[in-house]
């Protein structure tokens, strides 16, 4: 089967075809990929911008059917039962469970994530299929996730990432107040499901600042649930101001989900909020620079500010739960996916993705 394998930093993918374990390690499933993301964080992998071995098959963001199961563990990363054909996410780090931070809620930062990722391992060793760019995937049977059968493939692959990252973030930040105005940054996954999510919580208005870079990206933000889009090619920073200010009485937004990975937009985001606002810092996941914040908007204007980095299984069930209750925005959601290629793609498919011009890139079967 093949598998598409990240050589270096700024060189293209080799497509390799790895055989297939005969038999699995116990407590290892095989699984059958039928869908795996292409997100911003490969983008900036390939770019180099976050450090990575060579030899490696990335993809983090990825689903299938569970072909094979080892001896042993059978039960998913929830303590479900797992059947051959049942329909999984794979994860690709569980937290330790015991460590300061999993012992506080912080769990999404485990102290030892970096000793249970399971696809920094050369694709040359066997079972070779670490990673989620490949055709086929072998992780531990308790990496798994079962997704709720209701839910078609491509409603759950849109946001298989960004999802559950938005949902941590928020979490973090102590969730979404009812009648709250909530501005979103950035129209890419994490801003296109930040705006449904706000909606769907209870945001009294949901207000969309991204690039209409393509067109359909502003356009799903307003069928997602975005009250008001401000395209920042055809605004200033002092229009946007102007307008959420006459937006939210002159006082400024409650909450502001940042998921642009340009650390200009913090610079203007921290100077949208009002008094006590709280601003979601997660669209930053490798290093893009500095920017420069006056230190005292923050201490005057009180700000409460919440990094977020990762999510859990946990967030990712509410994900799923929460994809459930929302069938009426399932094809909006699939338009979010603007393009598949199979693996044998893989440099056409990081040029697509490259280019800003699509908006969820996906591998399929
Ligand atoms: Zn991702
Ligand atoms: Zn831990």
């Amino acid at each position: 089967m093949k598998a598409a394998v990240f050589i270096k930093a700024n060189q293209s993918f080799v497509v390799k075809d790895y055989p297939v374990p005969e038999k699995l390690d116990d407590n290892y499933s095989l699984i059958g990929i039928e869908s795996s993301g292409l997100c911003g964080t490969d983008v900036h992998i390939h770019e180099g911008a976050i450090g990575m071995p060579g030899d490696i098959i990335i993809g983090h963001e990825f689903l299938g059917k569970v072909l094979k199961m080892g001896e042993g563990n059978n039960l998913d990363c929830m303590g479900r039962l797992l059947n051959i054909d049942d329909r999984v996410a794979v994860n690709i780090i569980e937290p330790c469970g015991k460590c300061i931070l999993c012992r506080t809620g912080g769990d999404a930062s485990c102290l030892h994530l970096g000793e249970t990722i399971t696809y920094l391992k050369s694709a040359n060793i066997p079972p070779h299929f670490y990673g989620g760019f490949a055709e086929v995937n072998v992780s531990p049977t308790n990496y798994l996730q079962k997704i709720p059968s209701s839910i078609p493939t491509d409603v759950v692959a849109a946001f298989l990432c960004a999802g559950p990252t938005t949902i941590r973030g928020v979490d973090y930040a102590g969730g979404i107040v009812k009648d709250e105005t909530v501005i979103i940054q950035g129209a890419g996954a994490v801003g296109l499901f930040a705006t449904l999510y706000a909606k769907k919580l209870g945001a009294k208005q949901v207000i969309m600042i991204g690039s209409g870079s393509n067109a359909l990206r502003l356009d799903l933000a307003k069928e997602l649930g975005a009250d008001y889009v401000l395209d920042i090619r055809k605004t200033t920073v002092e229009e946007r101001k102007e307008k959420i200010m006459e937006l939210t009485d002159g006082i400024g937004a409650d909450l502001i989900i940042e998921g642009t990975g340009n650390p200009e937009a913090v610079k203007e985001g921290l100077g949208l909020l009002r008094l006590r606002g709280r601003y979601i810092w997660a669209g930053q996941y490798s290093d893009r620079g500095t920017v420069d914040i006056p230190s005292h908007l923050i201490t005057f204007n009180a700000l409460q500010i919440f990094g977020s980095a990762q999510f859990t299984s946990n967030d990712r069930e509410k994900y799923f739960s929460f994809l459930e209750e929302v069938p009426d925005k399932w094809s909006a959601i699939t338009r979010v996916i603007t393009d598949k290629y199979k693996v044998d793609d893989v440099n056409a498919a990081f040029d697509k993705a490259e280019s800003g011009k699509s908006i969820k890139v996906v591998f399929v079967k």
